[in-house]
């Protein structure tokens, strides 16, 4: 049997990992500034990481939801106080796509509607039909099934008082938009929603999977405006690889007993790399750390008249580029070994670990600079 060919691969083999930095098998040493989409927040084989969960092995690694697991409660609690949601609870699944599935499962139970309003260029995950197949009628109500979803265009608040009415379950939309090219609400735009959302009693759910996590600068991307999301989804940078999702949900939404659930979701080894990596945001002021490098790369990004434009905050940071330049990202990969990443048409994506250094943001700067100047562009 061969691996289902869905994946677009580059020719190299990562074999070892430290910080901001890969090796190949080759030898050849690569700067991360990828994170494998946002997903190492805390930087590769942190040793607190792999000492915590190699004592966890030793103890006991799987076993399941149905008994006790102090693990999860005391992970909960260090996320509510980091994320500043003491009061939501948490649960525990496996990614984003299932944490998204959960929410808006969740709000159609909550509200007993099941239109949704989502943005265009929005991206969710890849899940759809395991709940429309699932013959339970204790946990899956008729409206779960086939959500219909109203796209509107981000930032438009006209048309998003069109599109809500007493028949919206939810409306969900990412902190920043990634994989659509790092668009970014406006502040005030949350504000718009949250309000809109209260009139129509439907739930805010914020998609904080990529952008979450204290990538943006602040815990969650929506704190920059004073929104209090019902409902707010993470993963990806959750546990630095460790495959964990979570749904955060608001305490006036009760749970009953098994209105949601998961195998693997929670499990020893998952929380003891998700509370890891709490601690080393918390210990090595990793949030500080990324909002003060994402302005320096901002402004000194700025200075390039090759680009665009640039969007971001934190170390979450996107820029356009000419069609001359569509072949940055392999250049920077293969000339200068630096991993980036890309949405479409030509807007590069930078998602680097939380605990980038200045030399590192640095080296990139020049390899940029190098390349623009190389091109014949300004630099
Ligand atoms: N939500 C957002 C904002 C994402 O960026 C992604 C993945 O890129 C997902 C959800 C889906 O996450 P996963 O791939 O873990 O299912």
């Amino acid at each position: 049997m061969k691996p289902f060919d869905v994946y677009p691969l580059f020719p190299i083999e990562p074999v070892k990992a430290n910080g901001s930095w890969l090796w190949d098998k080759t030898g050849q040493k690569y700067l991360d500034l990828y994170g494998g989409h946002a997903v190492i927040s805390i930087g590769h084989s942190h040793p607190h990481y792999v000492e915590s969960l190699k004592a966890q092995l030793d103890k006991i690694s799987f076993y399941s939801n149905s008994i006790q697991n102090s693990l999860q409660e005391q992970l909960a609690e260090k996320l509510g106080k980091l994320s500043r949601y003491p009061e939501h609870q948490l649960f525990l699944c496996n990614s984003g796509a299932e944490a998204n599935e959960n929410a808006l499962k969740l709000a159609s139970f909550v509200t007993g509607r099941k239109k949704v309003i989502a943005f265009q260029k929005s991206f969710h995950g890849r899940t759809s039909g395991a709940v429309a197949a699932t013959d339970n009628p204790k946990i899956v109500a008729p409206f779960n099934a086939n959500h219909e979803i109203i796209f509107v265009p981000l930032n438009d608040e006209a048309a998003l008082s069109n599109a809500i009415s007493d028949q919206v379950a939810a409306v969900i939309i990412e902190g920043i938009q990634g994989v659509g090219g790092i668009q970014l609400p406006h502040d005030s735009f949350l504000e718009f929603i949250a309000k809109k959302c209260k009139e129509n009693n439907a739930l805010l759910i914020l998609d904080e999977v990529q952008s979450g996590y204290g990538r943006t600068g602040k815990f969650f991307a929506h704190q920059y405006s004073p929104i209090v999301p019902d409902i707010i989804t993470i993963a990806k940078g959750m546990a630095n690889g460790f495959p964990v999702g979570g749904v955060m949900i608001h305490k006036d939404i009760k749970p009953w007993s098994g209105m949601l659930g998961t195998t693997f979701g929670g499990n020893y080894l998952a929380c003891v790399a998700s509370l890891v990596v709490l601690e080393v945001i918390e210990k090595e002021n990793l949030i500080e750390n990324a909002s003060a490098l994402g302005t320096y790369w901002m402004e000194k990004l700025k200075e390039f008249s090759s680009i665009l434009e640039i969007r971001g905050r934190g170390l979450m940071i996107g820029f356009d580029l000419p069609e001359q330049l569509s072949g940055l990202r392999k250049d920077l990969l293969f000339k200068h070994h630096i991993f980036t990443g890309e949405a479409k048409p030509n807007t590069i994506r930078l998602l680097p670990s939380l605990a980038l250094k200045k030399e590192e943001a640095d080296l990139f700067l020049e390899s940029l600079s190098h390349e623009f100047f190389k091109s014949q562009h300004l630099v």
